[in-house]
């Protein structure tokens, strides 16, 4: 089978969160499987790109408005990541820095949908799949489907994974005009409470939808910001699918950015020796039990709890734990987490930005890792966590409740609550402490934590059946 994955983000090429990730894996564990499996991304102007080499495959322009938009496709030139990587080069739009956060966004990710179809709609055959990820891809299947130059597309089928449903690709129906010329009677197909919204357009035109986890498609069903009736209306061809981890790139015994390496016969000694580094670095108390947070600042991740959370439990709890968090995005929730380093020194620390490097030492150095998110569709973290023996410390919402057990059920072998409040998470942090004083049990608990398979091969066997289906 060919499958075509279109996304804005992919690993190691450009990654702003989880998307990132699901992307850069998935096509090479369907490779593995014997299927031939790409990514078409767009050519944004990063580190990776001046590293590796590429050649131009095809050159082609389209109309878009008043506009006229010259692309390009380079390929790279091999296959470093284990999949064909193509990359839309579009003058002026794609090629910036950073992957989103421009005033242009609408238009720049329509010009690379658009760019993407009219390349397929080059070739002298057709994928068996193209598969589109998020709201930023999600209006190619109507575009293969109703724009007048691509209907030969149409028999191909397309699947929709939806990593995070908040986001949904809203533009005012001005923007219509910039959709190459399209059947007029389809309208319907864009629109969603007077708007084109592109997720909406994404759900009703794909052959079939995904969110990543069962947990976090039930709650769309409910709540999906808007979306919710029409996630009952397809839910006939909705499916669950939890993501996977990419074990070549998350593994203690391989991974290239920790200073110990570890499997699970040394884990303590790794954990230790890794955690002694996070300690001196932040100046940290490696007795204690290191609590870490990882992720977007932002309020779906339960972050702007974080300063109250932290600081209630140490005042609380006389200072029996250690924080480290790493994280970026909310201004205010930034400069709140970077000033408690002062207050809290000795206790408390934060590195705020992004950093991949730092992200792994911490998932192998620290002893638990909180996600008190009000919104978690998959969540890759707590995956992480358990692939180093990091406890996750989750509220129960999506994929957190789809992939943690609580240590007081059988087999457990996290810490889960059920509201994202403050007082929720000090009650998590005193669990934590106390599990981290059982230091006998708590070393057991980490092996039973590394022997959880959460690697791609099942997952990616789930989505050819999705496709052969
Ligand atoms: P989301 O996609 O909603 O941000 P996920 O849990 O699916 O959340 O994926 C988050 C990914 O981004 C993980 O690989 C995590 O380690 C990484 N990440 C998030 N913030 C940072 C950061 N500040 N520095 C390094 N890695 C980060």
């Amino acid at each position: 089978m060919e499958i075509i994955h279109v996304s804005a983000e992919c690993y190691p090429v450009a990654k702003v969160g989880g998307l990132g990730d699901v992307v850069g894996a998935l096509p090479k564990y369907q490779n593995k499987l014997g299927h031939i499996a790409k990514v078409v991304m767009p050519m944004y102007l990063t580190k990776y790109l001046y590293e590796h080499q590429f050649e131009v495959v095809h050159k082609g322009s389209f109309g878009m408005g008043p506009y006229h938009l010259d692309y390009t496709v380079i390929k790279e030139v091999t296959n470093h990541n284990g999949f064909d990587l193509y990359l839309v080069d579009i003058f002026g739009l794609l090629d910036r820095e950073n992957v989103y956060s421009y005033d242009d966004d609408t238009f720049r990710f329509l010009s690379f949908q658009i760019a993407v179809t009219d390349w397929i709609s080059h070739w002298r055959h057709h994928p068996d799949v193209v598969h589109v990820h998020d709201h930023h891809t999600a209006l190619i299947p109507f575009m293969m489907q109703n724009c007048f130059d691509y209907r030969h597309l149409a028999p191909i089928k397309t699947v929709l994974t939806i990593h995070n449903a908040q986001y949904q690709g809203w533009m005012g129906w001005d923007m219509a005009q910039n959709i190459p010329s399209w059947d007029q009677w389809k309208w319907g197909l864009l629109d969603w409470d007077k708007n084109i919204n592109s997720l909406a357009c994404g759900i009703k035109c794909a052959s079939k939808v995904n969110t990543v986890s069962n947990g976090y498609l039930e709650e769309l069903m409910r709540s999906a910001n808007g979306l919710e009736f029409l996630f009952n209306l397809e839910r006939q061809k909705c499916y669950g699918i939890v993501n996977g981890i990419d074990t070549e790139v998350w593994n203690p015994t391989l991974d290239s950015y920790i200073e110990s390496n570890f499997e699970e016969d040394t884990i303590e000694a790794g954990k230790l020796a890794n955690k002694q580094i996070l300690c001196n670095q932040f100046n940290l108390d490696i007795n204690k039990p290191l609590i870490v947070f990882i992720g977007r600042l932002v309020e779906d991740k339960g972050a702007d709890l974080l300063p109250a959370g932290i600081s209630d439990s140490i005042i609380y709890m006389q200072g029996k734990m250690n924080f480290l968090v790493l994280g970026s995005g909310n201004k205010n929730i930034e400069s709140s987490l970077d000033s408690m380093s002062h207050h809290y020194f000795g206790y408390y620390n934060s590195r705020i930005g992004y950093n991949e490097k730092l992200a792994h030492q911490m998932y192998a150095g620290a002893d638990f890792l909180l996600m008190p998110s009000r919104v978690e569709p998959c969540g890759l973290n707590q995956l992480y966590a358990l692939a180093y023996g990091t406890m996750p410390m989750v509220r129960r919402t999506g994929g957190l409740k789809d992939t943690v057990k609580d240590i007081g059920e059988e087999g457990g072998f996290g810490i889960c609550f059920n509201d994202t409040t403050v007082g929720e998470i000090c009650h998590a942090v005193y669990r934590a402490i106390n599990i981290f004083d059982e230091q006998k049990s708590f070393a057991l608990i980490r092996k039973r934590m590394l022997a959880i398979d959460h690697s791609w091969e099942k997952s990616a066997e789930i989505y050819l059946n999705l496709y052969k289906s």
